[in-house]
């Protein structure tokens, strides 16, 4: 196998043209090897200038594709403005796996129980690509396409994510697994939620583990959209956060127990953020 370590992103871009395969923290392609053939070669991003970190670009936030969750965990920018990134970067794994996986790499992967892809889905995100006939950008929810699958055409490099800086507002992210580290998501659930007065003015909200692809809960958002957070409100949403769920059975759970578990988390989350259902039912 031929290890390419590419200086500038102009080389990774022809090295990965050339039919090399992108490597950036190698946690989920390693394991990847073990299983299926070695590529002929690889091109290693991690020397590559411009692609880590985090940063406001006007309106928006922009997070850097060799970003590693760790990272992401400590940036003092997303405390304020996308606490929910930073929780579902820390749900990941564990500190070893944290501190080499990267963003790119959660995103590229494409699985339904990515953690950090799944909180880009609340969050409005749009990835930002880089191939031989130059840049664009896609709404995260049409670059990927299936377990494991993407636009991402030939030779093409995820250079960074981008997403409208969130205002103040109730955020956070919910992963139900079988054990507290080292965990796939049986079901999580990313949440946004701008109040005024206790009324809802935005819902986001965002189910992973639960269809081919993390998933917006459309439904589930109409149902809180202008209404008070109240017992009738949250209860609703659940069962619209259940039925949006389109799960399979598999080793770590029941198609049935991931879709009663999706409206669920959102009951979670309110009494983790202080409002739990009893109190939200009789709001001030
Ligand atoms: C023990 C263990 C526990 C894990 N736990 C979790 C978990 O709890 N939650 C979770 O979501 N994931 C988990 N993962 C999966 C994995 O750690 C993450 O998906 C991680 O973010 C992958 O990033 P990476 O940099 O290691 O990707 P890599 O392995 O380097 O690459 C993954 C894929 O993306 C491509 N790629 C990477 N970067 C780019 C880029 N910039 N442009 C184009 N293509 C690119 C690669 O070619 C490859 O196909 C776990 C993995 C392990 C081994």
């Amino acid at each position: 196998m031929r290890y390419v370590a590419a200086g500038t992103l102009d080389d990774a871009v022809n090295a990965v043209a050339a039919g090399a395969v992108p490597l950036a923290g190698g946690t989920d392609l390693l394991v990847a090897w073990e299983r299926r053939a070695h590529p002929d070669a690889v091109c290693d991003l991690q020397r590559v200038p411009g692609l880590r970190g985090v940063e406001a670009q006007g309106d928006r936030i922009w997070v850097g594709a060799l970003t590693t969750h760790a990272d992401l965990g400590r940036a003092p920018l997303l405390l304020a403005a996308a606490p929910l990134l930073r929780e579902a970067a820390s749900s990941i794994g564990a500190v070893q796996v944290r501190s080499r996986g990267t963003v790119g790499g959660n995103v590229v992967n494409a699985s339904p129980a990515g953690d950090v892809l799944t909180a880009l889905y609340a969050l409005d995100a749009a990835v930002e690509l880089r191939g031989p006939s130059g840049a664009r950008t896609l709404p995260i929810a049409e670059f990927v396409k299936g377990p494991r699958r993407t636009a991402l055409a030939s030779g093409e490099i995820l250079t960074g994510l981008t997403f409208p800086r969130p205002g103040p507002e109730l955020q956070g992210y919910e992963k139900l697994g079988l054990r507290a580290a080292q965990a796939i998501a049986v079901v999580s659930l990313a949440v946004r939620l701008r109040l005024d007065g206790g009324v809802v003015q935005e819902a986001a909200l965002a189910l992973g583990s639960v269809a081919p692809t993390p998933v917006r809960a459309l439904a589930a958002e109409a149902v809180l959209r202008g209404r008070p957070l109240d017992g009738t409100a949250v209860r609703a949403a659940a069962r619209a956060l259940s039925a949006t769920a389109t799960p399979i059975d598999d080793v770590r759970a029941s198609a049935e127990y991931r879709r009663a578990m999706a409206g669920a988390l959102l009951e979670r989350f309110l009494e983790r953020a202080g409002l739990p259902l009893a109190a939200a039912a009789s709001p001030a």
